[in-house]
């Protein structure tokens, strides 16, 4: 399964998503072609950012990995201006202005909050 894919995929918590993603990194000797991007990118990244201590190395180079891949902190900077639509109201926001429900991998806006009926948490 594409990285993106494995990264988005709802029925798995998405630290057992993280987990599976940065064992075939590893385990393919760190192909580029591993790394996520785009949404799947901002949930790892947003998600692991918030985690990170409890949680080991390789994941962190992982992430790190496919940061670096998206081109650092100006390619972070310009993807959370970048816009998208609250799943909830259909109000567009930019990415950093809008979470990101681990459960179900919709967009939710502030005002629409958390899914009560999504086992994660909103990003
Ligand atoms: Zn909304
Ligand atoms: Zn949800």
């Amino acid at each position: 399964m594409e990285s993106n894919q494995v990264a988005l995929d709802c029925a798995l918590p998405i630290e057992e998503r993280i987990r599976r993603l940065a064992e075939a990194w590893i385990r393919d000797g760190r192909g580029s072609d591993h790394l996520v991007t785009g949404k799947a990118f901002f949930a790892v990244y947003s998600w692991h950012f918030r985690h990170w201590t409890d949680y080991d190395i390789a994941w962190a180079e992982y992430v790190a990995a496919s940061y670096d891949s998206l081109g650092g902190s100006d390619g972070w900077k310009a993807m959370l201006r970048e816009r998208v639509f609250c799943d909830g109201c259909g109000d567009r926001y930019r990415m950093e202005n809008i979470g990101l429900c681990t459960g179900c991998m919709r967009y939710t806006c502030y005002a629409c909050g958390a899914h009560g009926s999504c086992t994660g948490e909103t990003l």
